[in-house]
């Protein structure tokens, strides 16, 4: 079978953009102050984690949210494991903005809020990879697991809260900003 990947990214490219959209909205910058038991980092890196998961579950994968600090979507099946390791906190904005960080514009065919390249962009960017290879019915021959952390941008709580608690994936890959 001859796939025209482009073909069939470009098919997807609006309702991509709407989910990425979706969690480039919310303000995941980490945030001691507001820290709990429920929400580790903060509430925004929570709130993205959440999102996130949704369009998993909406899409018909199975999720897991891992103590508000990290979570997967999986597809797939056999006995090895594949991790696509992505994080949907933020750093903070600072200055220099000429328009909202957390409202998401396009101009010249880039997207700019925070984030949208470290790390939601590639994260929404490899979600739809394992979504596009699950719709075409293509076969696979282990278990992906797409893993988002909330800290990756200040302590890697999120990693080690994941790695306690979950199986260690056989190998896998970042797609970290313009890795
Ligand atoms: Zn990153």
């Amino acid at each position: 079978m001859e796939i025209n990947w482009t073909k069939e990214v470009e098919a997807r490219k609006e309702a991509l953009l709407e989910d990425l959209f979706t969690i480039l909205k919310v303000d995941s910058v980490r945030d001691d102050a507001k820290a709990t038991p429920e929400m580790p980092v903060g509430p925004g890196p929570k709130e993205a984690l959440e999102a996130f998961l949704e369009i998993g579950e909406r899409d018909g994968f199975i999720t897991k949210n891992v103590g508000n600090l990290a979570g997967h979507i999986e597809y797939g099946a056999g006995e090895e494991l594949m991790g696509v390791f992505g994080h949907v906190d933020v750093v903070p904005t600072g200055t220099g903005w000429d328009t909202d960080p957390f409202e998401p514009v396009i101009k010249d065919n880039r997207v700019y809020a925070r984030g949208s390249s470290d790390d939601k962009g590639p994260s929404m960017a490899a979600y739809y990879a394992i979504k596009i290879i699950r719709d075409l019915g293509l076969p696979v021959s282990k278990r992906v697991r797409m893993i988002i952390g909330t800290d990756e941008e200040s302590g890697w709580q999120c990693m080690d809260h994941y790695l306690l608690h979950e199986e260690l994936p056989d190998f896998g890959f970042s797609p970290d900003a313009d890795f």
